[in-house]
């Protein structure tokens, strides 16, 4: 019978110098040890991202979307090569792969690319041979034969879709924190850890807002019932599963908080409570292309009511520009 296979995806914080790819390379070093084979995926190291993204700003106000996924999977193609590096000093044999040499298949959408298929047979070669195979995260090629880029924080979805098509018996999100908490611990200092929780309420939580995981690698580990561990390399504590979690509807509570800074909170003051007046509002920012989320109407008094929304605080001065003509038109008292 084949060893356990373990896929480890690391973030660009545990990779953020030479030091920590070190520590990296040592962790990897135990797990093999350990009978285990190994798949890695790799972010960038630290903010490598976001310098290179601040540079394209720099040098193009266009952006032109198959110059950027040559640009950006730089950075994940350099730490996977650091990574194999390390693992060479310490006698664990090792291969770095781009998305492209580990088969990763996408769609051609440019800079958000989903992948169509994973032709694993390299990989599988490396794990033959007793290699750990290092993917570079977040990147594949096209049915264009293009370089691609899955999204910010794609490396998720590089290790869930490997543990997928790979049949891993676990996959491991390694991160900077300890595992998924009922709050943003930097807000609310007093948040718990979930040992564990169910895919539909990560599913939620990311969407929400939290960080830890990319949305799409939590529905793809749903879809495929991938268990996903998220925990931090830079402890021993156990983390937080992800996985199909029976007792959703039983318990019926809630389980966590995400939070969103970036919301601003709109209301027209004494806005006349007549049908026709939502449309009037909510139309003009649609046709601008301006995201509304939660709407609160309430309760009319003489002939008038208050009506709040929210909006992403990207989008308040374009709003803020045509409240005003709607406000008038309305004969509303304020905004
Ligand atoms: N380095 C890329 C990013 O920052 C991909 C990833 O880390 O998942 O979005
Ligand atoms: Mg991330």
């Amino acid at each position: 019978m084949a060893a356990p296979l373990v896929v480890m995806k690391f973030g660009g914080t545990s990779v953020g110098d030479a030091e920590r790819m070190r520590t990296v390379a040592d962790y990897i070093a135990r797990t093999v040890r350990r009978g285990n084979r190994v798949v890695v995926a790799v972010s960038a190291m630290g903010k490598e991202t976001d310098d290179l993204l601040h540079l394209a700003a720099q040098v193009s106000g266009t952006h032109p979307g198959r110059e950027m996924d040559m640009l950006i999977p730089a950075g994940e193609r350099k730490a996977m090569a650091l990574l194999c590096m390390a693992l060479h000093d310490i006698g664990v044999p090792s291969a770095s792969f781009t998305g492209s040499q580990a088969g990763i298949i996408t769609d051609t959408e440019h800079t958000k690319a989903k992948i169509v298929d994973i032709r694993a047979d390299r990989i599988q070669a490396a794990l033959d041979e007793g290699r750990v195979a290092v993917v570079g995260g977040a990147q594949g090629v096209s049915t264009d034969r293009e370089v691609t880029f899955l999204g910010r924080g794609g490396t998720d979805t590089t290790a869930v879709a490997l543990a997928a098509r790979l049949g891993a018996d676990r996959c491991e999100i390694l991160t900077d924190v300890e595992g998924v908490f009922t709050a943003d611990p930097r807000v609310v200092p007093d948040a718990r850890l979930l040992p564990v929780i169910g895919y539909e309420e990560m599913l939620e939580l990311a969407q929400q807002g939290a960080q830890v995981m990319q949305t799409r690698a939590v529905e793809l580990g749903w879809v495929n019932g991938v268990v996903i561990a998220v925990r931090s390399t830079f402890s021993n504590h156990p983390g937080t599963l992800i996985r199909e979690d029976p007792l959703v509807e039983q318990r019926n509570k809630v389980r966590g908080l995400a939070t969103d800074r970036h919301v601003a909170k709109v209301t027209l003051v004494g806005v006349p409570d007549r049908p026709g007046v939502a449309h009037a509002v909510f139309a003009p920012l649609a046709d601008a292309s301006i995201n509304v989320d939660m709407i609160v109407q309430n309760v009319g008094h003489a002939g008038t009511t208050d009506r709040s929304f929210t909006s992403p605080s990207v989008d308040l001065a374009r709003a803020d520009r045509l409240l005003e003509a709607i406000r008038r038109e309305l004969g509303a008292a304020e905004v």
